[in-house]
């Protein structure tokens, strides 16, 4: 919740201090029709691309911000930010990385704000299934049609988790794609395979995290002894 945090609130104030209306226009396209608001919220972005720099956080440092190729203008202008006030905070020009984002678990863009739209790794196995169970799939309106027509990965976000987490070969993909495209599978079926396989996830993820819990507080400790 960016534009919730004091820092990243009051960092974007100051900042506004040297962006000009010209310089957002050119980059988003703002027009006269463009309210306040939304000509300020690039500020909240490029405030909260920058924060983990401040004195608070740890101080200038290089930074890597993984994100989708629509928050291109985001970086583009935070780099320019970043250069203006280099003297004044330190900072150093973000670099970032461009992804293929996951869609959310209905089909739309993933929100930290909207907690039953993604898999988080902090959820119980129950909450898991639950919101595997309420996704939104590429299958018809009733099994029988499903079966004549077969359903549509393309649209599926089970087949989605599968192909960006849960399921590494991609032999087994291509399998459940064709049964799917032919109707051999139908989605209850698969959203319980499913389950049991991100329930297996996580099961591994709380070992390893077991495993390596001991040593990060020791480091911890290490860098901050009050830890
Ligand atoms: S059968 Fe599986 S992959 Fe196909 S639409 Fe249903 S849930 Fe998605």
């Amino acid at each position: 919740f960016q534009s919730r945090s004091q820092e990243v609130q009051g960092l974007a104030y100051s900042l506004a201090r040297k962006v000009n209306f010209s310089e957002v226009r050119a980059i988003y396209g703002f027009s006269g029709e463009t309210h306040l608001s939304h000509l300020y919220y690039p500020m909240i972005d490029v405030a909260d691309i920058l924060h983990p720099q401040l004195e608070k956080f740890g101080g200038p440092r290089p930074t890597v911000v993984p994100v989708g190729v629509d928050q291109d203008p985001h970086l583009r202008l935070a780099r320019d930010v970043a250069a203006k006030f280099s003297e004044e905070y330190g900072f150093l020009p973000p670099s970032s990385t461009y992804h293929r984002l996951m869609r959310d678990l209905f089909g739309g863009k993933m929100s930290s704000s909207r907690p039953d739209s993604a898999l988080f790794l902090t959820d119980p196995p129950e909450v898991w299934e639950r919101k595997i169970w309420d996704a939104l799939t590429g299958g018809r309106p009733t099994a029988r049609e499903q079966r004549e027509k077969g359903g549509e990965p393309s649209k599926c976000l089970v087949y989605e988790l599968c192909m960006y987490h849960f399921m590494p070969e991609d032999k087994e993909l291509l399998e459940l794609k064709e049964r799917c495209e032919k109707g051999e599978i139908i989605c209850g079926e698969c959203k319980e395979g499913m389950v049991e396989r991100a329930k297996d996830f996580l099961r591994e993820l709380e070992e390893r995290r077991k495993e390596v819990r001991s040593k990060v507080e020791r480091l911890l400790h290490e860098i901050y002894p009050t830890f």
